[in-house]
């Protein structure tokens, strides 16, 4: 069998471990593929091996491999820093939502854009649970007053919360962090906020998938597991305009 073909198997059988394990319906977390870096021949592989839903970090590389996966069925969800200036192109690639909702800036200017193309866009609002200087999201505290700004532009849905968490050998750190999204999203619903429903919680990754899933995860974005080590560091990714 293909190695991806393989990897992917695998991490859905972690998946449903980790749910029993928690006392959850293995339907209740979505398994998402992080595609940096990956080929459009090995994210096609995966697509037709019972992956569904893709996310890119960079727009660059979303329309590199768009025409290629075009007839595969599949969905896209955008998980990177979006810079304000390539909302127009994210736009054109059938992008459902858009994980990584880290400024009020970014939220106006999609609003803007939004309402002139006449379409809507689901959201995640990125939380930065870590606090790490080098990570993007909003801070834990400002959460709740973030989600009520965003409510107000009509065109964005608030769906969910996403947050990376730290990396860290002691796995109770980490656990710190999903369990603070967690307190977030609650905080959240407990304000019955017009055009808010925060069901969904975006936590967990290769490494922390089991952990992500017993505090809570709805959805977990998994790349290296299923993919292989990536040339790039994250932080290639993860804090491109911090280090200039
Ligand atoms: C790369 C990336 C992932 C996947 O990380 P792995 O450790 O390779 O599973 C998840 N979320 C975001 C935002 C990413 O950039």
């Amino acid at each position: 069998m293909n190695q991806i073909v393989a990897n992917l198997l695998q991490v859905k059988s972690r998946i449903t471990k980790a749910c029993i394990n928690s006392g959850r319906n293995p339907g209740e977390v979505q398994l998402l593929l992080a595609t940096k870096t990956v080929s459009a021949e090995n994210i096609k592989l995966a697509l037709q091996s019972g992956g569904f839903l893709i996310g890119e970090n960079k727009v660059q590389e979303l329309k590199q491999k768009s025409a290629f996966l075009k007839d595969i069925p599949h969905q896209n969800h955008f998980i990177g820093h979006l810079q304000t200036n390539k909302i127009k192109d994210i736009l054109k690639y059938n992008v459902s939502c858009i994980q990584s909702l880290d400024r009020i800036e970014l939220a106006e200017k999609l609003h803007q854009r939004l309402i002139f193309e006449q379409k809507k866009m689901d959201v995640f609002v990125q939380v930065n649970t870590s606090f790490e200087e080098s990570k993007f999201g909003i801070n834990p505290k400002d959460t709740l007053e973030f989600v009520k700004r965003v409510s107000e532009f009509d065109s964005l849905h608030i769906k969910g919360l996403m947050t990376i968490g730290v990396f860290d050998a002691e796995a109770e750190k980490v656990r710190d962090c999903f369990r603070l999204l967690k307190n977030s999203q609650q905080e959240i619903i407990s304000q019955n906020i017009p055009n808010v429903e925060v069901n969904d919680l975006s936590m967990g990754m290769s490494g922390d998938l089991e952990a992500a899933i017993e505090e809570g995860s709805t959805l977990v974005r998994v790349g290296t597991a299923v993919f292989g080590q990536r040339m790039y560091p994250d932080s290639y990714y993860w804090n491109e305009n911090r280090n200039k």
